[in-house]
Formats: C-alpha cells, sequence, structure tokens
C-alpha cells in the first residue's frame, strides 16, 4: 500500500478524499484499529457508535477488526461521529498503543509474500490472543523476513546483479554525466587544478561536508570505513606508507555515500549500485574529467595514449588510470574500449568492454570468475619477464582484431594483469601500436586453448589425480574437466614436464 499524505489529506473535503483512497486504497485493519482507538478515546462502546453512523454493531465490529473494508461514507460518518477528520482514521501509520500497532504488523507479516510463499498458517489477532504471544509472533516474522534477507544475496543472485549492472554500465560507455559533475564541482572548490588530488584537499573535501578523517587501528574486520553521521567522522585505517595512494579513494569513497545520497540498499542489487557509484565518485575526484579529458586529448593528438601515463600525472594506481579510462575514452575520444583485470589463475575479476571483444561468460552472462583464454594479452603478460613497462600485443578473435596493452602487478591475492584493449582501428592512438606480437585466439572455441592437446589425453587422463583448489573469492568456479575445479590441460602440462624420463 502506498503510504497516503495525512497533512495533505487533512484539509481536503470528503470527495477528494475519496479519490485518494481510490487510488492509493487502504489497509483495512489499519483503519479498523485507528476507529477502534478514537472510539475508546471518546468512551463509546460499538453500539453506542452504531447508533450514531447507522451501522450495525456485528458490522463495526467487522470493521474494527479489519474483517470488512468500510464505505467511505461510513468512513466520514464515524469520524463526525468520533469529532476527527476523515484523514485521521484514513492514516496509514498505526493508531497509538503498543498492541494495536503489533497486531497490525502481524497482520502484514501474515499476509507477506514470504509468508505465503512458505504457506505459514495466519493467526487472528483478536483480543483473546495474549499479548506477549502476539509479540513473539511479530518477533518470529520480523526475524523470518532478517533471515530470509541475508540469505537473498546467494552467489546466483549475487552474479546476476553484477551482469545487470555490468551491462546497464556498458548501453551509457561505462559514464555517469551527473558524478562527474557533482566531483568536478567538490574537488574545484577543495582548491584542486591540475595533476594529483592531494590528501590536504580530500581533507578539506570532506571538512566542507562536515567530516574530519580520523585514521584508527582497530577497524572491523568486515569494514572498509565507518562514518559517524552523529559526531561528523570519517574512520579508515592507518596509513601503512606515508602518502599511500589508497587512503584518499578510501576516503573519497566514504564521502561519496553522503554526497550522493545513499539511504540503506534494500537489496543486493542496491548495495553493488551504490558500490559501483562511490567507486565512480572516487575515480572522479582523482582523475577529475576536466584534467583527464584535457589530458588524454593531448596524448591522442600525439597519437601517444598509454595508460602509464595517465597513471603517473595524476597519481594513481595503474588500475585506477586503466579503469577511468574505460569512463572517458568512448564519451569523450570517440574510442571503444575494453578492461580486465585477470588473476594469475586466468579468471577475470573485472571486466568492461563496448567494443564487442568476445568476454568469457557463463550460462547467465556473468563474467566473474570465468577463465580467460591463453592466447589473449591479459594471460600472455604473466610470462613477460620485464615487468617496469607495458607489454603490446594484437589478437585476431572471431570478433575481429583488437590492440591491448597490459602491465602485471601483485597483491596479497597473488598475482593479477591489467589490460586496456581497443578495436584494431584505434590502436592509431596508443603508444605501443607498432608491436609486432600477434597471436590467434579461437575462444570459446575448446580447441583454442581449454582442450588439452590429444596425446596428453592419451597419456595422462587415466593417470591423473589433482586435487582441486577451491576459489573462494570468486563467484563462479573455474571451467572443470574430469575434475571439478581443476583445469586438466594444467594438470596434464604439469605432470608430463615433472614425470621421470622414460
Ligand atoms: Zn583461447
Amino acid at each position: 500500500m502506498a503510504p497516503l499524505r495525512v497533512a495533505a489529506l487533512e484539509s481536503l473535503t470528503d470527495h477528494v478524499v475519496e479519490d485518494a483512497v481510490e487510488e492509493v486504497g487502504f489497509d483495512a485493519l489499519t483503519v479498523g484499529r485507528r476507529i477502534r482507538h478514537h472510539r475508546q478515546v471518546r468512551g463509546l462502546t460499538l453500539a453506542q457508535l452504531g447508533e450514531s453512523v447507522g451501522a450495525a454493531q456485528s458490522q463495526l465490529s467487522q470493521v474494527e477488526n479489519g474483517k470488512r473494508e468500510p464505505r467511505l461514507s461510513l468512513i466520514t460518518a464515524i469520524a463526525r461521529a468520533l469529532e476527527v477528520a476523515p484523514a485521521e482514521l484514513l492514516d496509514p501509520a498505526p493508531p497509538p498503543g503498543r498492541r494495536a500497532a503489533l497486531e497490525i504488523e502481524l497482520d502484514a507479516a501474515q499476509r507477506s509474500p514470504l509468508a505465503r510463499e512458505l504457506g505459514l498458517t495466519a493467526v487472528r489477532s483478536s483480543r483473546k490472543l495474549p499479548t506477549d504471544a502476539l509479540e513473539a509472533l511479530v518477533e518470529l516474522h520480523r526475524e523470518l523476513a532478517r533471515r530470509h534477507d541475508a540469505s537473498n544475496a546467494t552467489p546466483e543472485e549475487a552474479r546476476r546483479a553484477n551482469t545487470e549492472i555490468r551491462l546497464l554500465m556498458r548501453a551509457v560507455d561505462n559514464h555517469l554525466p551527473e558524478i562527474e559533475e557533482l566531483a568536478e564541482d567538490l574537488v574545484r572548490s577543495a582548491g584542486y587544478t591540475v595533476g594529483a588530488l592531494t590528501h590536504r584537499q580530500v581533507a578539506r573535501m570532506a571538512a566542507d561536508l562536515g567530516f574530519s578523517i580520523i585514521h584508527v587501528e582497530d577497524l572491523p574486520h568486515s569494514t572498509r570505513t565507518v562514518t559517524d553521521l552523529a559526531n561528523g567522522r570519517i574512520y579508515l585505517p592507518p596509513a601503512s606508507i606515508p602518502g599511500g595512494h589508497g587512503l584518499r579513494s578510501l576516503a573519497l569513497q566514504a564521502i561519496g555515500h553522503r554526497v550522493l545520497g545513499h539511504e540503506r540498499p534494500a537489496s543486493y542489487t542496491q548495495f553493488l549500485r551504490q558500490r559501483l557509484e562511490i567507486n565512480y565518485f572516487a575515480a572522479c575526484c582523482l582523475l577529475p574529467r576536466s584534467a583527464a579529458v584535457e589530458f588524454l586529448s593531448a596524448a591522442k593528438a600525439d597519437k601517444d595514449l598509454a595508460v602509464e601515463d595517465f597513471r603517473d600525472a595524476f597519481g594513481v594506481t595503474h588500475e585506477a588510470a586503466a579503469h577511468r579510462l574505460t569512463n572517458l575514452l568512448t564519451s569523450h575520444l570517440g574510442i571503444p574500449v575494453h578492461f580486465l583485470r585477470v588473476g594469475d589463475d586466468g579468471a577475470l575479476y573485472r571486466g568492461f568492454e563496448n567494443d564487442g571483444v568476445p568476454f568469457p561468460q557463463d550460462t547467465s552472462g556473468a563474467i566473474e570468475g570465468q577463465p580467460v583464454c591463453r592466447r589473449w594479452t591479459a594471460r600472455t603478460v604473466f610470462a613477460e619477464r620485464n615487468r617496469t613497462t607495458e607489454n603490446y600485443q594484437y589478437t585476431d578473435t572471431p570478433a575481429g582484431t583488437f590492440w591491448c596493452s597490459s602491465q602485471t602487478g601483485s597483491s596479497v591475492d597473488g598475482g593479477f594483469s591489467i589490460t586496456v584493449g581497443v578495436p584494431y582501428a584505434h590502436a592509431k592512438w596508443f603508444r605501443g601500436r607498432d608491436t609486432r606480437v600477434r597471436a590467434v585466439s579461437t575462444c570459446p572455441d575448446g580447441t583454442c586453448c581449454r582442450r588439452p592437446p590429444g596425446e596428453l589425453v592419451e597419456k595422462w587422463a587415466e593417470a591423473a589425480w589433482p586435487s582441486a583448489r577451491l576459489h573462494a573469492q570468486t563467484l563462479a568456479p573455474l571451467p572443470s574437466g574430469r575434475f571439478p575445479g581443476v583445469d586438466d590441460r594444467e594438470v596434464y602440462s604439469f605432470l608430463a614436464s615433472h614425470a621421470p624420463r622414460d
């Protein structure tokens, strides 16, 4: 039921109230309980009220118990008899009194989709039901709803929500102009002009919003930051490296929740959406659009676009710079683009494309956790010895030829690669376009790089017994061959290279 705006209703005539009720409907039990409340306040019995409005006592009793929807004419008559406005009786808020509030909550819980799905027996909250039993039932329903919500984000649903948001962002070229605008204004008022955003400017942005940034050693393990809304404080972990870049981003994300007016997320999709928005906001602050587009346009004019230069000019990580490119390259420079973060296990952790590069997908369309083609730059780069510069490669795929630039790094979770790529026709704007490195990928065709070569299968299929390592951090398991979660090809090659020579 949509909430009625009571203040606005108070001054309306019965006729208008009728229209309003027709539009939004009302909750019979709430109305009934409000009638009972006002009747008792007036010290009237059901019979006395019935007499003054010309209705049978039994009929009024049914109305008060929510068993019968009163006609508007009856509500207005009752309101007149009880000397209250009709809007007072139609107010969707529970009437005063704990008992009435509990009765209404139980009634609503028993009619909820969850209760119906579970086929729960409904209990009538008549006066015979003791208040403590009523309270216990309401508590049970609350707990049931809470547990249901908590279990809602199953891996399956998480993947669906991820995919939904990815496709949404693809449709807008990974560009959210309102957030760009907002971030630009805020960094400018904090004194930003060009280059890297300083810690001092981030602190000023927080202060402008009434927050101070405080570093603490004992943040809860499950949090990245905590904001104290009552006292205007943003708590961050301590800086492990003086001037470390990660903290600016964390502080900006916390600020993002405030300036973007986020409410507590009601669903997993909304949670992800907010997460995306604060990341986007932080990226817009660290690489503000005006300065970033100016920098990139100049590099494009020189045919010398490079992630590493963009990264160094703004003092951010390679990943942050590469991902920020996806926000701006298409929308401001007319270049379609793709981005991947791939683990050294070959799984795709984060990806964006609007250039048609064929990302690996599961049947639901999710890309997270899917194995990337072994021939792609994102994986061939792991074999490179030189990690001080980007590595470039042209890759022929079933969707055309792409030029890509990859850089490797390592984190506590292991090695990873960051890749930015564009269709062949757009390679001309980038440093590294003259690379001689070429590869051919026919994935998702299994013969490309997934199926083990025939001679290895013949030799090892019956002799290999690997034990799978679980990929807890990815949303989907890696491809399964004969053993779930285990890559046959890797196992056989490993065994082949370590087997005693015969
Ligand atoms: Zn492949």
